[in-house]
C-alpha cells in the first residue's frame, strides 16, 4: 500500500496527497507533519519504513471540505486519491487514483468559495517586455485574455486578484517576488502558442480563434492554452464549460493602477479589511452573483459612454418605478445559479444544488413582471426565462427535499423511474413484513417480547431475551449472542433479507445512474442557464445601485465631450455614511483650471475631498448615480493617485522610494484626460528636498501632462504657483482656533490657507502641554528668522551652488556617509552601516 502511495505522491510532489483509507483521508511523511500544523490535527505514526516509523495524520472524509478550505486559504493544493474496486473482493491493496486536484484557483465547491468574490486563476508569459495574460473563473465560466506590457503586471494583478498564478518555468522577473498569490511553474512547452491555438479551437469547436478576436500573434494565446489544460487536469479530465473567450483591451476601461485601487479603497481598505469600502457601502445585492458583478463593475469603470448611459438610465427607470424593491424580493428566492451551472458542467453538482436550481428557476419566472417596460429590461427578461422543460425535468427528477449526498439515496423523486419505484417498494415493504412476522412469531412461540428487527451490522434478526430462550423453536438458528438476549435467523427471514438487501443495493446503484444521466441531460441547457444567471446578476446589481441612489440621495451624472469636470456639492460616499454632518464640496475643472492646490490643516479634510472627487468620477463611469447635487463629466481615461505613506519593506522599497515610484508612473503616463490625485508629495524626505520635488512635479503636471490634478500639500510655498500659471487655482480647507482647541470646517474655499495648524492638532491629539507650549515658542522663532532671512522669497530663486573649499580635507565620516545610498540597503546592511559609522566616529 505504501508503494502505491509513494507512486501517487511522486506524481504530485508539490501538493498534499489525501489518500483515502476507509472513512479517512490519510496523509503521510512530510505531508502529515506539515498538515498537522496547518490543520491542527493529530500526528501519529504507523508501521515502519527503512526502520523509521511512518508519520501519519488523517481527516475524516465527511468533513474533508473544511480541511480543504483551510489548506487552500494557505495557498496550498491537494491531490485527492479515492479507492477504486471493492476492498472485500480485492486481494492486496485496493487500487487508488487521483480523481481531482484542489488548487486555490480552480475551486468550484460551494463550501470552498467566497460567494461575493470571483475566484480566478491566471496564466502569464513574458516576451521582450510584453506580457500575455489569460484568466479564467471556473465558477462562472468566464475566460479572458489580454496582451499588455510588463509594467502593467502589478496593476493587472490588483484588478484581477487571482487566487493562483501559472507561469512558465524559468521565467525570471523580479516582480514575481511582490506577488502574494501562490505561483505555480509549469513546463514552458505548456505555453506553446501553436498547440494552444489548436486545443482552444477544438475546445470551442471552431475552425480558428479569429471569431474571438484572437490571432496567432496574440501573446496571451500560450497562457490561455496552458490554463485550459491545467484546469482540465485538476478536474479529473472533465473539460469545464466556458462561456467563450473574451479579449480585453486597455482602452475599454478607465485605467486604475494598483496603488489607486488600494488608495480609493474600492473593495478592500488600505489595511486589507473588507469594510468600510465603496463595495461594502454599496453592496445590497440579493444574490452572490449580483455582489460579484458589482465588485467587477467597480474595478472596471467603462470609457465608452454608450454602455454607461444604458446602465444609468436602467437605474433611472428602477428608481422612478420603485421596481428595485420587487426585484430584490424576487431574487431573495434565487440561489447562485451561476455557480450551480458550473458544478453541473463539471458533473460535481450535489443533489441540493439541483433542488435549489429547480426552486430558483421557479422563482425566476416572477422576476420579469417586476422589471420596468424598457427595451433594456425586455432583453433581460428574455434571458431570464430558460426553457421551461428544464424546470419540468428537475421537478420530475429530484425529490422536494433531497438528501445532502447521493451515497445513501433519497435523491431521485418517486415516479421518475418505474424501476426505481419498484425496488423502493421492496425496501419500504420491509417495514410491514417485519411487523407481520413479529406478530406471527409471537403468536406461534408464545414469547410476548420477541422482536424482529434490522440493523446495519447484524442484518435482519429475531431477538429473544434470555428468560425466554427455552421457548425458542428448533428451526431458529443463532446469529449473535448479546448480554441479555440472543439473536436468531430463520430460513424465511434469511430469504427476505437477501431480497431486501439486494433491492437496496440495486436501488442505490440505479439512483446513482439516474443522477449521472440527469447531469448529462442538463448539459445542453447550460448556455441558456448562464445567460439567465448573468441577466439575474445584472438586474440584481442595477437594483442595488438604484436602491442606494434613493437611500443615499445620489444623482445621475451628465457626460459631455468637452474637457470639463464639474461637481456640485459632492460627498465622499463612504465617509458620509459614517458621520452625521458631512459637509458637501464641489469641484470645477476646465481648460483654464486644471490643477487645484489644496492647503489646510491636517485633519481638515483634504484627503477626503480628493478621494471623493475620484470616487464620484469612478462611480459615474461604472454607470452608477453619484453622491452630489450635480455632476458634469468630460472624457476621462485614467485615474491616478499618490496618497499617504506606505512602506513596501517586503518589496525592498522605503516609503520615499514608493512615493517616487508612484509619482514617476504618474508623470510618465498621465494624459490631459487623466484625473490625478497627489497627496502630500515630497513628505517622505527633508523639507527643502521635498519642497523642491513637489514644486517640480506640480509644474510638470501643469505643463506636460495637463491632467486634471488635485494637489494637496503642506508646502505653503507652492501656493505661489497660482501666480505663475493660469491653470492653477488655490483652494483650502479651514479651521478655527478656539482657545486651545481647533474646529475643522471641512468646507473647501477658494484661495490658499492662512496658517498651519500643526501645533493645534498636536495639542488636540493629546501631546503633553509643555511640549505643545515649547513648539509654539519655537514656531514663532522659526517664522521670524525665516522672514528675516528672506527664506520664503528665495526658495524659487535660481540656486547658487557653493563650491567646497579645495583645501578642506574630506572628513572620513562624511566620506563614508556619502557612499551610503539608503534606498539600496537591506535593513541588515543598514544596521551594519550604522555600526560602521559609529565605529568611525569613535576612532576619530
Ligand atoms: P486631511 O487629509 O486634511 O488630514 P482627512 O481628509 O483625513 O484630512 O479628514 C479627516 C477627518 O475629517 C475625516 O476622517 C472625517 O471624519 C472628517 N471629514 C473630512 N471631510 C469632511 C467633510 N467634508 N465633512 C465632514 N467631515 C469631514
Amino acid at each position: 500500500m505504501m508503494a502505491q502511495y509513494l507512486a501517487l505522491k511522486a506524481d504530485h510532489p508539490d501538493k498534499f496527497v489525501f489518500y483515502r483509507m476507509g472513512d479517512f483521508y490519510e496523509l503521510f511523511y512530510d505531508d502529515a507533519v506539515k498538515a498537522s500544523k496547518l490543520l491542527d490535527i493529530t500526528l501519529t505514526t504507523r508501521g515502519q519504513s527503512a526502520g523509521e516509523p511512518i508519520r501519519m495524520a488523517g481527516v475524516p472524509y465527511h468533513a474533508v471540505e473544511q480541511y480543504l478550505a483551510k489548506l487552500v486559504k494557505f495557498g496550498e493544493s491537494v491531490a485527492i486519491c479515492e479507492q477504486f474496486g471493492d476492498p472485500a473482493t480485492t486481494k492486496g491493496p485496493v487500487e487508488r487514483r487521483v480523481v481531482r486536484l484542489v488548487t486555490p484557483g480552480t475551486l468550484s465547491d460551494a463550501a470552498l468559495l467566497d460567494d461575493k468574490q470571483e475566484n480566478r486563476i491566471l496564466a502569464l508569459t513574458l516576451e521582450k517586455g510584453a506580457l500575455g495574460m489569460a484568466w479564467l473563473s471556473l465558477a462562472s465560466g468566464d475566460f479572458a485574455l489580454m496582451d499588455t506590457t510588463v509594467e502593467k503586471l502589478i496593476s493587472e494583478l490588483e484588478r484581477l486578484r487571482p487566487a493562483e498564478i501559472l507561469i512558465p518555468d524559468g521565467a525570471a522577473l523580479a516582480l514575481f517576488d511582490q506577488i502574494s498569490a501562490p505561483v505555480r511553474r509549469l513546463s514552458p512547452w505548456q505555453f506553446d502558442r501553436e498547440s494552444a491555438s489548436r486545443n482552444l479551437a477544438r475546445h470551442f469547436n471552431v475552425h480558428d480563434l479569429a471569431g474571438f478576436g484572437v490571432t496567432d500573434t496574440t501573446l496571451a494565446l500560450g497562457p490561455a492554452g496552458a490554463l485550459l489544460e491545467y484546469v482540465r487536469t485538476t478536474q479529473g479530465g472533465t473539460v469545464p464549460q466556458l462561456a467563450g473567450l473574451r479579449v480585453e483591451s486597455h482602452t475599454q476601461f478607465i485605467e486604475l493602477d494598483a496603488a489607486t485601487r488600494r488608495n480609493l479603497e474600492l473593495t478592500e481598505t488600505i489595511r486589507g479589511e473588507a469594510s468600510p469600502t465603496l463595495f461594502s457601502l454599496l453592496d445590497c445585492c440579493a444574490t452572490g452573483m449580483g455582489s460579484r458583478l458589482l465588485r467587477h463593475w467597480l474595478h472596471h469603470p467603462l470609457r465608452g459612454h454608450g454602455q454607461i448611459l444604458e446602465r444609468q438610465s436602467a437605474i433611472g427607470s428602477l428608481v422612478e418605478s420603485g421596481a428595485y424593491i420587487d426585484i430584490h424580493r424576487a431574487l431573495n428566492e434565487v440561489a447562485d445559479i451561476e455557480r450551480i451551472a458550473s458544478r453541473i458542467a463539471l458533473r460535481s453538482a450535489r443533489p441540493r444544488d439541483l433542488a435549489s436550481l429547480r426552486d430558483s428557476l421557479g422563482a425566476l419566472t416572477a422576476l420579469p413582471d417586476s422589471l420596468p417596460q424598457t427595451p433594456f429590461f425586455s432583453s433581460l427578461a428574455l434571458a431570464l426565462q430558460p426553457d421551461p422543460a428544464l424546470h419540468a425535468l428537475l421537478t420530475a427528477a429530484i425529490k422536494p427535499e433531497p438528501a445532502v449526498v447521493l451515497r445513501e439515496g433519497g435523491v431521485v423523486a418517486d415516479g421518475y423511474s418505474a424501476d426505481l419505484d419498484e425496488l423502493r417498494t421492496i425496501q419500504v415493504g420491509g417495514g410491514e413484513f417485519l411487523a407481520q412476522m413479529e406478530a406471527q412469531e409471537r403468536e406461534r412461540t408464545g414469547i410476548a417480547n420477541l422482536r424482529v428487527e434490522y440493523n446495519r451490522v447484524a442484518g435482519f434478526f429475531i431477538e429473544v431475551t434470555n428468560s425466554y430462550l427455552d421457548q425458542v423453536p428448533p428451526e431458529y438458528r443463532r446469529r449473535q449472542t448479546m448480554k441479555n438476549c440472543e439473536r436468531f435467523i430463520t430460513p424465511e427471514l434469511k430469504q427476505f433479507e437477501d431480497k431486501a438487501l439486494s433491492a437496496q443495493d440495486r436501488a442505490l446503484a440505479l439512483e446513482k445512474q439516474l443522477y449521472e444521466d440527469l447531469l448529462e441531460q442538463l448539459q445542453p441547457h447550460l448556455p441558456a442557464l448562464r445567460l439567465a444567471a448573468h441577466a439575474a446578476a445584472t438586474a440584481d446589481t442595477l437594483a442595488c445601485l438604484a436602491s442606494r441612489a434613493v437611500e443615499c440621495n445620489y444623482v445621475a451624472p451628465e457626460f459631455i465631450d468637452d474637457p470639463v469636470l464639474n461637481i456640485e456639492s459632492g460627498r465622499h460616499p463612504v465617509v458620509e455614511a459614517q458621520i452625521d454632518d458631512f459637509i458637501p464640496n464641489g469641484v470645477q475643472f476646465d481648460n483654464t483650471r486644471k490643477l487645484l492646490l489644496i492647503t489646510g490643516p491636517n485633519m481638515g479634510g483634504k484627503s477626503t475631498y480628493m478621494r471623493q472627487v475620484a470616487l464620484i468620477v469612478l462611480l459615474a463611469h461604472v454607470g452608477s448615480w453619484v453622491p452630489a447635487d450635480k455632476a458634469v463629466i468630460g472624457k476621462v481615461d485614467r485615474i491616478f493617485t499618490r496618497i499617504g505613506a506606505s512602506d513596501d519593506l517586503a518589496g525592498g522599497r522605503s516609503t520615499f522610494m514608493v512615493e517616487m515610484t508612484e509619482t514617476a508612473n504618474i508623470l510618465n503616463n498621465a494624459s490631459e484626460h487623466s484625473l490625478v490625485l497627489m497627496d502630500e508629495v515630497g513628505r517622505g524626505t527633508s523639507t527643502f528636498d521635498g519642497l523642491a520635488l513637489a514644486w517640480a512635479i506640480a509644474r510638470a503636471l501643469i505643463e506636460k501632462n495637463r491632467a486634471y490634478t488635485l494637489f494637496a500639500t503642506h508646502y505653503f510655498e507652492l501656493t505661489r504657483l497660482a501666480q505663475d500659471y493660469l491653470q492653477v487655482a488655490n483652494v483650502h480647507l479651514d479651521a478655527v482656533e478656539h482657545k486651545d482647541k481647533i474646529v475643522f470646517l471641512h468646507a473647501v474655499q477658494e484661495g490658499p490657507a492662512s496658517q498651519s495648524y500643526g501645533v493645534a492638532v498636536a495639542s488636540l491629539a493629546g501631546v503633553p502641554r509643555d511640549v505643545v507650549r515649547q513648539a509654539r515658542r519655537k514656531l514663532l522663532e522659526l517664522e521670524q528668522s525665516s522672514i528675516s532671512n528672506g527664506l520664503q522669497g528665495d526658495l524659487f530663486a535660481a540656486p547658487t551652488v557653493e563650491e567646497p573649499a579645495p583645501e578642506a580635507a574630506p572628513d572620513e565620516l562624511v566620506e563614508a556617509l556619502t557612499k551610503i545610498n539608503p534606498d539600496d540597503l537591506t535593513p541588515r546592511e543598514a544596521l551594519q552601516a550604522l555600526y560602521a559609522l559609529k565605529a568611525l566616529q569613535t576612532s576619530q
